[in-house]
């Protein structure tokens, strides 16, 4: 067979199956890359795999291109995995929407039964959906089951007040994940309290492995290159894994010479080291090279055979991914698709000018963005107490900045990203998701990080031209957004707190905002 464009490499290996001569099909998204958990019926028959590489999907906003890289490199090494495995594949990389190609291929074999899992995220769904009416008993539907929990079993429970925490403890009972019986596991089910040290200096953080991109990944990065030519980021440097036994490595190196410390660094930042002791492993579960159980059974295996590995860091983990990553599975179940247009503080400013170039003054911003910029990472803080913050505090459309962590990130899928958003770090669904709007002064940046010793502002000062801006603007943002701080009907002690300040030093933030943000340039307006 002709070798077709950019796909040389798989042409090269794969033996390109014609649907034509197949009745039964089972279309593979590529978030989906992962046959164990796919019905034994599939591994048992070995019916035809459709993988398809639709770039509209990929255009509908202007994803990272490392992010890009990363999804189609993978999913043609599952798709030479599977081939090699007995499967035979059928595989496009096309300008068509998928379904317009599953149209063509059901239309060009009457024959052909088509299998599909549930797609987790909401516009597959709907196109998939309308498929399956059009071809009716020709198309099936199979549950998704590459998460713990079945949303259909919990999203009647999500509402204002039904916190993360009750359905973690839940969901530990029934995993039996670090549980003496109905107990948990040293006693406490949570050991937050020691999960929040800052970083001392000069303390030893592990190097972590970077893979060379292989023939396949190069093919697609100058696939990329030439495609997406106005998308974020660059495809230069890539490193990620693009195989499941490469993830496994990095799933092994993380559980070797990171976990110990995952917990009580959790909450830190550090100039140029945005990984710290975190797992880097949201990409991998996200598209189903890793499992989420295989992620948490290793660690407590780990933990059980290891003595310096402590409590806080193997539940802090666990309690990451059975607990937040399942959470706001459900949440967006339950709240799609009217969630999308929330914004409860009615933020109507454009994104910062400097989400997208890097540029700014301010140290922890630029510290926060750079890794995401060049890699399409940042951790959990940077994402929350960072760059949120500061997007809430300059009163950004929540829904922009949804927009941005969508396809600025590489682990970004919408069911992570929106909850992740929109309820968690801007309060925009007005607290389903989250009792409080998620924003610091800039004490708080200067007592997890290292950030405010190289900053062009001063951290001590709170208001005028060089005090840290974070300062200003959260007491500015605890005066206009009372209300998002109202507990049980009354002011919160950070209300409290603002009232106390003498009329010239209110009168001081307001100005400093007013300054501020009159010179913040927007993306859309500058
Ligand atoms: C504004 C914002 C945007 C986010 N966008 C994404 C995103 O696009 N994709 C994504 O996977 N996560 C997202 N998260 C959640 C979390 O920040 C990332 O999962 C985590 O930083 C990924 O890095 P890591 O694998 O090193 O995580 P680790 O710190 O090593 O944590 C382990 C795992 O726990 C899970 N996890 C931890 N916190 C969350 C959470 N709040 N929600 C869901 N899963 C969680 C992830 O799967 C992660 O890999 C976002 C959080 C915020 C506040
Ligand atoms: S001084 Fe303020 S702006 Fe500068 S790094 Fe610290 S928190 Fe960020």
């Amino acid at each position: 067979m002709e070798k077709r464009d950019y796909l040389k490499e798989i042409d090269g290996v794969i033996e390109e199956a014609d649907p034509a001569d197949y009745d039964k099909a089972v279309l593979i998204l590529p978030d989906q890359i992962n046959l164990n958990v796919w019905p034994e019926w599939i591994h048992d028959e070995k019916p035809l795999l459709i993988l398809i590489e639709s770039y509209p999907v990929h255009r509908t906003l202007p994803y990272h291109k490392k992010r890009l890289t990363y999804l189609l490199s993978s999913l043609r090494h599952f798709a030479v995995e599977c081939s090699s495995n007995g499967f035979p594949v059928h595989y496009q990389s096309t300008d068509q929407h998928y379904d317009k190609v599953l149209k063509d291929i059901l239309d060009g074999n009457k024959e052909l039964a088509l299998s599909f899992m549930n797609p987790s995220e909401w516009d597959s769904r709907e196109r998939l959906q309308e498929l399956r009416k059009k071809y009716e008993n020709r198309v099936t539907k199979i549950s998704n089951t590459f998460f713990f929990a079945d949303p259909d079993d919990w999203k009647q429970k999500i509402e204002p007040g039904y916190r993360m925490e009750y359905f973690y403890r839940d969901m530990r009972k029934k995993t039996g994940y670090l549980m003496n019986g109905d107990e948990p596991e040293g006693g406490e089910w949570n050991y937050d309290e020691n999960n929040r040290e800052s970083l001392p200096s000069g303390y030893d953080i592990p190097e972590p492995t970077r893979f060379q991109p292989d023939d396949i990944t190069l093919e697609v990065m100058e696939m990329v290159d030439e495609k997406f030519p106005d998308h974020f980021g660059k495809t230069d440097h890539f490193y990620y894994a693009t195989s499941r036994k490469q993830a496994m490595e990095l799933l092994d190196e993380f559980i070797d010479n990171r976990l110990d410390d995952f917990g009580p660094y959790e909450d830190a930042m550090a100039s140029d080291e945005p990984l710290l002791f975190h797992s880097g492993l949201s990409p991998y579960m996200n598209n189903g090279l890793l499992l989420p159980w295989e992620i948490c059974e290793r660690a407590i295996e780990a933990y059980r055979e290891n003595d310096e590995i402590p409590i806080n860091s193997v539940e802090g983990l666990v309690r990451q991914i059975l607990g937040w990553r399942e959470f706001v599975h459900i949440y967006y179940e339950a709240m799609m698709p009217e969630v999308r247009d929330t914004n409860f503080m009615n933020f109507n400013e454009s994104l910062p000018k400097m989400y997208w170039s890097g540029e700014t003054r301010m140290h922890c911003m630029k510290q926060s963005l750079k890794p995401v910029i060049e890699q399409g990472y940042s951790h959990h803080i940077q994402r929350l107490m960072v760059l949120s913050n500061f997007s809430n505090l300059t009163k950004t459309d929540p829904r922009e900045l949804n927009e941005w962590f969508r396809f600025a990130y590489v682990d970004a899928h919408e069911w992570v990203v929106l909850p992740n958003v929109l309820g968690m770090s801007t309060f925009a669904d007005g607290g389903v998701l989250a009792s409080k709007p998620y924003v610091s002064s800039g004490n708080y940046i200067n007592k997890m990080s290292d950030y405010c010793k190289s900053c062009e502002y001063s951290i001590s000062k709170k208001t005028g031209e060089d005090a840290c801006p974070f300062n200003y603007l959260y007491w500015n943002f605890v005066d206009e957004q009372r209300d998002a701080f109202e507990e049980s009907g009354r002011n919160s002690f950070m209300v409290n707190m603002y009232e106390k300040k003498s009329e010239e030093n209110k009168e001081a933030i307001r100005n400093s905002t007013e300054n501020f943000l009159e010179q913040l340039k927007r993306y859309k307006n500058s």
